[in-house]
């Protein structure tokens, strides 16, 4: 687990903090010698991994010295990047972005953080973009992965985060993982599954592909891509025949029973959609109703569909009626891709909430923000601003700025192509991160920043845990914090309530107008070493576990909804006869600007491949190991096959994390109520490349 790399023998410092890839928010220690990071040990006190790490989290040391680490303000001139001062770059920024409001107004500009930095750097571009320039037109790209979780579990619980923290899984009796491959995409979430089922716990994997985590599974569930909610009403449609309903939760806790059982009467049989034999669907029923305590673990399967809001509402439909959520071993739980999906959230880097969830389109909200931000009575805006997939498209016209921190969107959102020729549509474009990315090209200034090595701050794990992130060393050259960053491009603006010296003064100005973080301090994360929110008080212990007496909304009960069934965007036809899927790697993470810097997991995967059946490769004439051509009605691209039975025939499967890879095929479509575009389904047609 330890990796030592340094041969000088002088004293090692062990520096306790976060690992900065996925949602779980595993504890580890990065070990620094001379100023530099040389290993990481394991941190035995952190709750949800103790000790333990996976491939990223034991490696994740690795990068934070890389040479190509951006160092030095870029300004582009005559085409090309040249190097600038600090002053000479944001003055750049705030004269073209001060001319672009003057002349287009706050819906001329977007700005988009990342999952992977700070609470206190999302925060501080939010409040930036808001005070600066008084507009909602400011996301993160918990859009593209877990938008539909934040909407869809609002509208049923009220709150739209996880409701039961990873280890409470052990106190289930079922465990069903729908849409989730947790063994390889959150490795130590997955090992808490695997714990369970050491102790007997029966696991059900629900997954259109037999994935690492189907293999450990007592029961595995095939369905066709994208059905879910016609497997989820016609699963609810045995629960109401055999009268399994919790009859009594339906009635005390939640409402919407009636609008339900009118849709589900629709499924009494919807093998032909989703393709479970009915014995399968009933069987599955028995066991989830009957459960005394079953938990729903869902990911991406779920979300990045243009059902994705209405797939959430069928998990929460599920726990409902089962009166399967507020307790212990209960529940309904999004495992989170990137270290800080579920902060960027909660800090209000979204177009229609402040932080906390506080909505934009309540007067009394934006009075009291405005009384917190020094800003004139009635300036803030009420209406919604355009989410991070809109922006895109909106680039050029009315959109003539964007500010992009910590994101690679030319090879993570969807389509490519249409990306690129949107990004040069732009008047001008800040790019603000660690390493050079392909994305850089499109912008007119790029900002070096610094990684979760360098920086004090939080990052805020799928389970609703505020955990540290401490600094172990410098960041390289003349590279900033990035919340420094945007407070001094504040402070050229002349704004007032910038003054921060610190993470902690960051974070403070957060609490003191999030009712729901207010108790979250600093201190609280030393002893123990983080804290779930809700937190409203300084006295307040946390809340593991939420909806235990009612649910988070106004009128404290949960809601069913009545959901029908809809295909996805784009389907498999003739002349793109297959069904593209995407989803992760356990050796990388996101667009691999950080892991392709560590050797061993470039080692391991150094180059995108395709999953495609072994029929369709026999078909095809290719064999495992030959190189494909895969075209979409978007783009193309090159990978190699992998032949496999894991996939079933005409479904296909590629990892997300590579440059002209899959997302040059994957389609822009988006769910109307979360703007989540279908990154999980598009037709293809493949050829083998002679
Ligand atoms: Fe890091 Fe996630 Fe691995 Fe834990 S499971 S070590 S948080 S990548």
């Amino acid at each position: 687990m330890v990796n030592m790399m340094s041969d000088v023998k002088t004293e090692l410092k062990y520096v306790p903090t976060t690992c900065p890839y996925c949602g779980v928010g595993c504890g580890l220690n990065l070990v620094v010698q001379n100023g530099k990071c040389v290993g990481v040990e394991p941190n035995k006190r952190t709750p949800i991994n103790e000790g333990k790490l996976c491939p990223k989290g034991a490696s994740c040391w690795e990068f934070v010295h890389n040479p190509d680490r951006l160092t030095k303000p870029l300004i582009k001139k005559d085409g090309k990047f040249v190097e600038a001062s600090w002053d000479e770059a944001l003055d750049l920024i705030v004269k073209k972005f001060s001319e672009i409001y003057k002349a287009g107004g706050p819906k001329a500009l977007g700005f988009q953080t990342s999952c992977r930095t700070v609470n206190e750097d999302c925060y501080a571009l939010q409040k930036w973009a808001r005070v600066g320039f008084l507009t909602n037109n400011v996301d993160n790209c918990a859009r593209i992965c877990h938008g539909p979780s934040v909407a869809g579990l609002s509208l049923s619980f009220g709150s739209g985060a996880a409701t039961n923290p990873f280890e409470d899984v052990l106190n289930s009796d079922l465990i069903v993982m729908w849409g989730s491959n947790a063994v390889e995409a959150h490795p130590l979430a997955g090992r808490r599954v695997m714990q369970a089922k050491k102790k007997g716990i029966k696991i059900i994997v629900v997954d259109p592909r037999y994935s690492a985590t189907a293999r450990l599974a007592d029961q595995y569930i095939r369905f066709n891509p994208s059905t879910h909610i016609a497997l989820a009403n016609n699963i609810m449609y045995y629960i109401v025949k055999e009268g399994l309903e919790n009859k009594e939760f339906i009635q005390k806790r939640t409402k919407g029973f009636d609008d339900l059982k009118k849709t589900i009467e629709k499924y009494a049989d919807a093998t032909n959609i989703h393709g479970v034999p009915q014995e399968t669907v009933q069987d599955f029923a028995r066991q989830y109703a009957k459960a005394k305590n079953a938990v729903i673990i869902y990911c991406l399967g779920i979300t990045e569909l243009t059902t994705g809001t209405d797939n959430v509402r069928s998990m929460g439909n599920l726990a409902l009626i089962t009166g399967n959520v507020g307790r212990e071993g209960t529940g309904v739980n999004p495992l989170r891709g990137q270290n800080n999906v579920q902060g960027a959230c909660d800090m209000g880097a979204y177009p229609n909430v402040y932080s906390g969830y506080q909505k934009c389109e309540v007067p009394e909200n934006r009075a009291k923000m405005e009384k917190a931000w020094f800003l004139k009575e009635g300036s803030l805006p009420d209406w919604y601003g355009v989410t991070l997939t809109e922006q895109i498209n909106q680039a050029g016209d009315p959109i003539k700025a964007m500010y992009f921190m910590g994101l690679n969107p030319v090879v993570s959102y969807p389509d490519s192509n249409h990306v690129k020729r949107q990004l040069d549509k732009l008047d001008f474009c800040v790019m603000q991160d660690i390493f050079w990315t392909e994305s850089c090209e499109y912008a007119d200034v790029v900002l070096p920043g610094t990684c979760f090595a360098e920086k004090d701050g939080t990052f805020t794990s799928g389970e609703r845990r505020v955990n540290r992130v401490r600094k172990a060393v410098d960041g390289p050259g003349e590279a900033k914090l990035d919340w420094e960053i945007i407070a001094l491009l504040a402070k050229k603006m002349g704004l007032k309530g910038f003054d921060w010296k610190t993470a902690k003064d960051v974070w403070d100005d957060m609490r003191a107008c999030t009712p729901s973080m207010f108790g979250c301090t600093y201190e609280k994360m030393e002893k123990p070493e983080s804290v779930h929110w809700p937190c409203p008080t300084i006295e307040h212990p946390g809340t593991p576990i939420l909806h235990r007496e009612k649910f988070s909304a106004a009128d404290g009960l949960g809601t069913m909804f009545g959901l029908e069934y809809r295909p996805p965007a784009e389907v498999a036809d003739k002349e793109y006869p297959f069904t593209m899927m995407t989803g992760r790697l356990i050796f990388h993470y996101h667009t691999r600007t950080q892991t392709d810097r560590c050797s061993i997991l470039h080692y391991d995967v150094p180059e995108s491949y395709v999953q495609m059946n072994t029929q369709d490769a026999q078909e095809l004439g290719v064999k495992h190991g030959d190189k494909v051509k895969i075209t979409s009605r978007r783009g193309e691209t090159v990978t190699t096959a992998r032949v496999t039975d894991d996939v079933a025939p005409k479904v296909m499967y590629m990892t997300m994390h590579f440059a002209n890879g899959v997302n040059n095929l994957t389609n822009t479509a988006l769910d109307p109520l979360s703007k989540m575009p279908e990154l999980k389904h598009c037709a293809v047609k493949v050829e083998k490349v002679a």
